[in-house]
């Protein structure tokens, strides 16, 4: 837990209690802040009460401070955003999220950052692999799993890696990066950001964090973030650009897999990392060029990328049973991230759907060609059938369970059940990993 000295005696209202809401409730009054804590949700009061929170219907008056869940709306859509954020904003009270708070707590530990639509996770855990490999103190949080004020308590030696939403990027002022990294950007959270253009705003934030001899690293394959570094190099920042798509004379790519710093090769990626597809390349490039910023020597970060062991529901390879491959990408809730696991396999039976995104499955239909099967289930089925009609046989199964047996019994040797939903989970599941968890167990039970 890392202490808040700063906001000792301050009165600080937590708004939202999830995981990094309560963990902040409890780190805060650890710290001696006058805490009183809500969240709209009975059960997650329920929850922050059981875990020793303050919980108080939220007032605004005599508070120094709120400190906001990134998961709650504050600004778009207009008419979702939370009445309190605006009321706050109004009276002068400063609205943060915990990462803010880990900033101006720890501002002499050196933090990199990672963010972008898709591989953050698998970024931001393969960096901190690395860097622990080189024998650097370093701890991975933020977005995913440790919120950043359950970290543990990190001297000037240590590193934070932090895993950045667009939505903590709003939320943060003091954040001083060593190093930062915007992997991509594809349409996704539009609704929260006011279309595009807010959430290409809110992406673009991270590079206002990097410290004056900091290093901005860019992902190319896209034309906002091709945009973005141009603007970046204009205002006379240290700019990396990365490619898993072109080979770059300067920068970090690997458009062959073969990884390559400024255009001379240093590893052979496709039989150095455990990761499969040419993103992964990109989350390489990504944490290679991170790494070197921080001062680590190529040959140990060569050394690192073929250790790391992959990350649970990122197309997790579950089992083989009978010459059938079962894969777990219950994370990939949107047609972007599935697009990414369907053109690393044939043959595939694929059971996709869950809660819709915005534009559904169309973008995928130029690799309908590798699906054998597909299997439909949650609230999307209806939609994600008509998008099939005609062009991929399907079957209408309604649960996970009904789709894994269905699937397992038609699937013959050299093909792959891919779980990859395109869709959010939260219409049958608790949560990403829970739909992930439920696959593996059904799998597992095949054996
Ligand atoms: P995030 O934390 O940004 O959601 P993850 O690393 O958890 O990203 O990966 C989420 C999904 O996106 C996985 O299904 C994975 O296959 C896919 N993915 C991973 N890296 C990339 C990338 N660089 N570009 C596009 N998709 C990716």
């Amino acid at each position: 837990m890392i202490p808040t000295p700063f906001l000792s005696g301050k009165r600080v209202l937590v708004m939202g209690l999830g995981k990094s809401g309560t963990a902040t409730a409890r780190a805060l009054a650890a710290s001696g802040a006058l805490v009183t804590a809500w969240d709209d949700g009975e059960a997650a009061r329920k929850a922050a009460t059981e875990a020793g929170v303050t919980v108080a219907e939220p007032a605004l008056e005599g508070i120094d401070l709120v400190v906001w869940s990134p998961g709650i709306p504050h600004t778009h859509p207009a008419e979702k955003a939370h009445p309190l954020a605006a009321r706050a904003r109004a009276a002068g009270i400063p609205l943060v999220c915990d990462v803010e708070l880990l900033a101006r707590a720890k501002p002499d530990t050196p933090k990199l950052a990672v963010t972008g639509t898709n591989g953050k996770s698998t970024t931001t855990t393969l960096l901190t692999h690395v860097l622990v490999q080189a024998g650097r103190d370093a701890a991975a949080g933020g977005n995913l799993g440790t919120p950043a004020l359950a970290m543990p308590d990190l001297g000037p030696d240590g590193r934070y890696v932090l895993e950045m939403s667009s939505y903590q990027l709003e939320l943060v002022d003091s954040l001083s990066l060593k190093a930062g990294v915007l992997l991509n950007i594809t349409p996704d959270h539009l609704g929260r950001h006011g279309g595009m253009e807010g959430y290409v705003a809110a992406k673009r934030k991270l590079f206002d964090h990097i410290a004056a001899d900091g290093t901005a690293i860019i992902g190319i394959d896209d034309d906002y973030c091709e945009m973005i570094a141009d603007e970046l190099q204009d205002r006379g920042m240290t700019v990396v650009r990365i490619s898993a798509e072109e080979t770059l004379e300067q920068g970090v790519s690997a458009a062959d897999g073969i990884l390559r710093v400024d255009g001379q090769p240093v590893a052979d990626l496709r039989s150095t990392i455990r990761l499969p597809g040419r993103h992964n390349w990109q989350n390489a490039c990504a944490a290679f060029a991170l790494a070197r910023a921080d001062g680590i020597a190529c040959d140990d970060i060569v050394a690192a990328l073929a250790t790391y062991p992959g990350l649970a529901h990122r197309q997790e390879l579950v089992a083989e049973i009978d010459g059938v491959t079962f894969v777990n990408d219950s994370k990939a809730t949107n047609a972007d991230a599935t697009e990414k696991a369907l053109v690393c396999y044939e043959n595939i039976h694929w059971i996709l759907g869950g809660q819709p995104k915005e534009g559904g499955i169309n973008a995928l239909v130029p690799h309908f060609g590798r699906i054998k099967h597909a299997y439909l289930i949650g609230d999307a089925a209806e939609e994600f059938g008509a998008v099939l009609e005609g062009r991929v046989p399907y079957t209408q199964c309604g649960s996970l369970v009904m789709a894994v047996t269905k699937a397992a019994a038609t699937a013959e040797t050299g093909d792959v059940v891919l779980l990859s939903p395109a869709c959010a989970s939260w219409d049958q599941f608790k949560s990403f990993e829970h739909r992930g968890d439920v696959f593996r167990q059904l799998v597992e039970a095949l054996k």
